[in-house]
């Protein structure tokens, strides 16, 4: 049988009383999840929700999160997980694109999707808790094809609207497979995230790799340093996983946990966005673990490389291959580059979505005929096979015909004490064609200037890559699993500052 479900019934059988998930409110064990995915699954069905409908859900990071979004899947529907921040406006393009015929959202965060499903005018449901009690349960879960879509989900839209990536139950069911095997999760771990569910990274390397390994999934719906620390003690976390901003955060949060309190945590895995040096060591000092970086994209439900633990790849690079995947870096004649030259990443495998939905052109243009996706990122490959994510692309700075990439400009900034995030852009000049602008978030009651920040990169980097606009700000804007959005930032004040 082919079910997202699957592994965790067989995990409900043999170990029914292990706890699978823990959130604030509680913990479910395995047999409670399988009979109330079971449970959420019969009472959609006497809704009327069939195989294949499509079903807006909006949730925060809690164990009914992932019952609404298993009962989904139990019953045979699409499920459409998207941002709980999005404005009914983007809720109605959802419904409208994906052809939603009911949207689902926990209480809190109901407004804006009660709003555009009756804009829409189709079935609105809440989730929460105890929401199946009167519902007659379903006896067996919906069975799939590996090449059936599972879900749909929307990638922010760089350039045009946004785009549903269609991932098949196989494509999840092989990312929770490799990312358990590449963390050697097993039953007796503890995995733990503040991740949002609604993006593929905590989905597929969290909570559907946590669940089919038979671990104990920990969910903290609002992430935060201190509760994310607390979060890692009180559960006696082995695994944590999230992206570079939240290791920031909590190197940042007041050190008064003592070291001895984090033994159990044997690996935390980071992913989204590269991953600064500085904060990797320093993560290691603070919290005596390591951190295995890996890299993927929403259309390869989360996987590509990954830093395999106990042998770390070298400072900077985000591994090898991932079993079952390969990964190319082609140059722009499309033939693969030499090892240390740089190319655009290609990737192939079980994880590699099955297109964009409805959008035939933009599918062909990103999965060719031998099922290699393009992924726009620029890398590199070491001779021991390592992959290094330069950049991406598009956010390339060619600065009066010299290649700047903001990593690394990044990676130099984030080596001195005081600044807690940075992000480097390019902003138009008539000279040089783009100059280099750095915005940055200081720590907390430090002020820096300009030019102590261009001396400081100055030290570090060849002049032309020192970034010319300084602008401060009390935080970065970030994208849904908490990313630094570049294409957020204000462009105002870095132009009057070039
Ligand atoms: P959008 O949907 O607008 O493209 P997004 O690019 O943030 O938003 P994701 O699919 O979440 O959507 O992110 C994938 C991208 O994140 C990759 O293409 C790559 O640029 C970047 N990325 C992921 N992991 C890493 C990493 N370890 N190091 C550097 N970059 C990474």
């Amino acid at each position: 049988m082919t079910s997202l479900v699957a592994p965790i019934i067989t995990h409900a059988e043999t170990t029914p009383d292990h706890e699978a998930l823990r959130g604030p409110a509680g913990s479910l064990t395995y047999a409670q999840l399988v009979g109330e995915v079971k449970a959420y699954a019969g009472m959609l069905a006497a809704r009327g929700v069939a195989p294949g409908d499509r079903i807006l859900f909006i949730g925060p990071t809690l164990p009914e999160f992932v019952v609404g979004y298993l009962g989904i899947h139990a019953a045979g529907a699409i499920v459409v997980p998207v941002n709980p921040l999005c404005t009914p406006a983007e809720l109605s393009y959802f419904i409208d694109d994906a052809g939603c015929r009911l949207a689902i959202a926990w209480e809190s965060l109901a407004s804006a999707a009660r709003t555009a499903a009756s804009e829409k005018g189709i079935d609105f449901l809440t989730l929460s808790a105890g929401a199946t009690a009167d519902a007659d349960a379903i006896t067996d879960v919906h069975d799939f094809d590996d090449a059936d879509i599972a879900m749909l989900l929307y990638t922010s839209g760089t350039t045009g609207r946004p785009k549903g990536a269609e991932l098949t139950t196989g494509n999840l069911t092989a990312a929770a497979r490799i990312s358990g095997q590449l963390s050697q999760s097993t039953a007796d771990d503890r995995v733990g995230t503040g991740l949002p569910l609604f993006h593929v990274f905590g989905q597929a390397a969290v909570m559907l790799s946590g669940l089919h390994s038979g671990a104990t999934v920990s969910l903290l719906p609002m992430f935060t340093p201190t509760s994310m620390i607390d979060l890692i003690v009180k559960d006696q976390l082995t695994i944590v996983c999230g992206v570079p901003t939240m290791w920031n955060a909590m190197l940042h949060a007041p050190d008064d946990t003592p070291a001895d309190a984090f033994n159990h945590l044997r690996l935390a895995v980071s992913g989204g966005a590269s991953l600064p040096l500085e904060v990797s060591n320093a993560f290691k000092r603070r919290f005596g673990c390591d951190i295995s970086e890996g890299y993927g994209l929403t259309e390869t439900a989360a996987l590509g490389t990954f830093s395999r633990p106990g042998t770390p790849s070298p400072i900077g690079t985000v591994g090898p291959a991932v079993p079952e995947v390969d990964v190319e870096v082609r140059g722009s004649d499309g033939q693969p580059v030499p090892t240390g030259e740089r190319g655009e990443v290609f990737i192939r495998g079980p994880i590699v979505m099955r297109g964009y939905w409805n959008r035939p052109d933009a599918t062909a243009e990103t999965i060719d005929a031998d099922g290699w996706l393009s992924t726009g990122d620029i890398g590199e490959f070491d001779e021991a096979g390592n992959l290094r994510i330069v950049d991406r692309a598009k956010e390339l700075i060619i600065r009066g015909g010299y290649n700047v990439y903001p990593s690394e400009v990044e990676n130099a900034l984030y080596e001195h004490p005081d600044i807690v995030e940075v992000a480097v852009v390019g902003v138009p000049d008539e000279h040089y064609g783009e100059e280099i602008a750095a915005v940055i978030a200081t720590t907390p009651g430090v002020t820096l200037d300009a030019a102590a920040v261009r001396d400081w990169a100055n030290d570090r980097l060849a002049s032309y890559k020192l970034p010319r606009a300084v602008h401060f700000v009390d935080a970065l804007p970030k994208g849904p699993s908490g990313k630094i959005l570049k294409r957020a930032i204000d462009p105002e004040p870095l132009l009057a500052a070039v």
